[in-house]
C-alpha cells in the first residue's frame, strides 16, 4: 500500500466575496483561469517528496471550486492520478455553492471521481442569506440540493452558519429544520466570526451590527443545535461536524488526527514528516513559481507536534488514545500533559474511558480555551 497522504487542492474563485469572507479567493470573472490551472497543475507534477504515495482522501476547497468549469476539476484528477495511487474507495469532496452548478456538473464531477459534495448552504433565510452577502437564495439551495441528489451524489454535507446577528432562534431553528429534511449525510455548523478587514466587520466597527446574539443567546443555540441533530439521527463527532453513522468527513479527521497531508495551491498548507509549510498566497508569485515559493516552513518540534496532537485530537468527540499518543512519541501522556489533563477533569470538562481522554458537552463548549492549556507559554 506504501505511505497515506490526503491531498487538499485549493480553488480561489467565487462569484463575489461574501460580506464575512477572509478565505483566500478572488471574483472568478477578473482571472485567466486556463493560467491558474496550468501553474495547479505543474504543481502536481513537480511534486516528488510525496509522489506514489497512496491517496484515501481529495478535498477541492475554496473558493467556490463549482464556479469553475467543471473540466478543470477533472483535468487536476488526472494530474493527480499520475502522482499518486487514489485508492478505489477514496473521499473525494468539492465544495459547492448553491446556484453554480453547471449544466455538465454532475456528469462530469461523477467521471473525475466526486462522490462527496459539501454545499454552502449556510442559512434558508434569504434575509439572513443576504446579510452575509451570498449570492444564492434558499431557494437556489433546494433546487441544487435536488440535482445533485437525482444525479446520484447521496453523500452531501451542508454547511450552516449560526450566530449572524440580527437572525432570531426561530429563524435557525427554522434553517435547521429545513436541512434536516433535505435529508444530507452530514452537517457541518459554525459560529459566525466577525474577521478584520471584511465588510460586516467595517459595520460591527461603525456601529451598524448592534444585534449581535450575547452569550445566553448563543448557548441556547447551540444547545438547540445539539438537541435537534441529535434527535435527527445525526452523531456530533467534531466540535462543528455531525453525520449520519458512518458518513464522517475522513479528510478533515485526516487533519484532526495529524496524519500527513499535501496541499496544492496559493495558500494551501501541507504537513509532510515534521514539516509544515503553506503555498504564498500571492497569486502572481504562485503563478510564476507554483510550489516554489511559501508563506510559511516550519519544522515542528517534537513538543510542538504533542501540543498540536492534544489540541487537534481534543477537538474530535472521541478524543485522543493514550496508546496512540504512546506509539506517536515514546512517552506516557499522563507523564507530559498530565496536571493539565487532571485539572481538565476535576472541573468537569475532560471525562476518560476505553484508553482515551476526551471532552464532554460543557468542555466541548469552551475547547478553544481549554486548549491553550497544552500549548506552552
Ligand atoms: S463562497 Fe466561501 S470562499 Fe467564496 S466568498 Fe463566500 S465565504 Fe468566501
Amino acid at each position: 500500500m506504501g505511505k497515506h497522504i490526503s491531498i487538499y487542492i485549493h480553488i480561489p474563485f467565487c462569484i463575489r466575496k461574501c460580506r464575512y469572507c477572509d478565505f483566500l479567493s478572488f471574483p472568478v470573472e477578473n482571472h485567466d483561469l486556463n493560467s491558474y490551472f496550468n501553474a495547479l497543475k505543474r504543481e502536481i507534477r513537480e511534486e516528488t517528496e510525496t509522489a506514489g504515495r497512496t491517496a484515501d482522501t481529495v478535498y477541492f476547497g475554496g473558493g467556490t471550486p463549482s464556479c469553475v468549469p467543471p473540466r478543470f476539476i477533472l483535468e487536476v484528477m488526472e494530474e493527480l492520478r499520475k502522482k499518486y495511487r487514489i485508492t478505489e474507495d477514496a473521499e473525494v469532496s468539492l465544495e459547492m455553492n448553491p446556484g453554480t452548478l453547471k449544466d455538465d456538473g454532475p456528469v462530469i464531477y461523477r467521471d473525475a471521481g466526486i462522490n462527496r459534495i459539501s454545499l454552502g448552504v449556510q442559512s434558508l433565510n434569504d434575509v439572513t442569506l443576504k446579510r452575509l452577502g451570498r449570492i444564492h437564495s434558499a431557494f437556489d439551495v433546494k433546487k441544487t440540493y435536488e440535482t445533485l441528489r437525482t444525479a446520484g451524489f447521496n453523500n452531501i454535507n451542508c454547511d450552516l452558519i449560526s450566530s449572524v446577528p440580527g437572525e432570531s432562534s426561530t429563524d435557525l431553528k427554522r434553517s435547521l429544520d429545513g436541512i434536516v429534511a433535505m435529508d444530507p449525510s452530514h452537517i457541518s455548523v459554525y459560529s459566525l466570526i466577525i474577521e478584520p478587514g471584511t465588510p460586516l466587520y467595517d459595520e460591527y466597527k461603525g456601529g451598524g451590527l448592534t444585534d449581535l446574539p450575547n452569550e445566553d443567546e448563543t448557548a441556547d443555540n447551540d444547545l438547540m443545535i445539539i438537541n435537534t441533530l441529535d434527535a435527527a439521527g445525526y452523531e456530533r463527532y467534531e466540535i462543528s461536524n455531525y453525520s449520519l453513522p458512518g458518513k464522517a468527513c475522513r479528510h478533515n479527521e485526516a487533519y484532526w488526527q495529524r496524519k500527513e497531508y499535501r496541499g496544492f495551491g496559493p495558500g494551501a498548507a501541507s504537513l509532510v514528516g515534521h514539516r509544515r509549510f503553506t503555498n504564498t498566497r500571492n497569486m502572481e508569485e504562485y503563478k510564476n513559481k507554483p510550489g516554489g515559493i511559501l508563506a510559511e516552513d516550519i519544522h515542528l518540534t517534537k513538543r510542538e507536534e504533542m501540543e498540536e496532537f492534544m489540541f487537534l485530537g481534543l477537538r474530535e468527540c472521541k478524543g485522543v488514545d493514550k496508546n496512540d499518543f504512546y506509539r506517536a512519541f515514546g512517552h506516557d501522556i499522563t507523564d507530559v500533559f498530565g496536571a493539565e489533563i487532571e485539572k481538565q477533569k476535576e472541573k468537569g470538562f475532560m471525562e476518560e474511558g476505553s484508553g482515551r481522554y476526551f471532552y464532554n458537552t460543557k468542555g466541548l463548549a469552551v475547547s478553544n480555551v481549554l486548549m491553550a492549556d497544552f500549548i506552552e507559554a
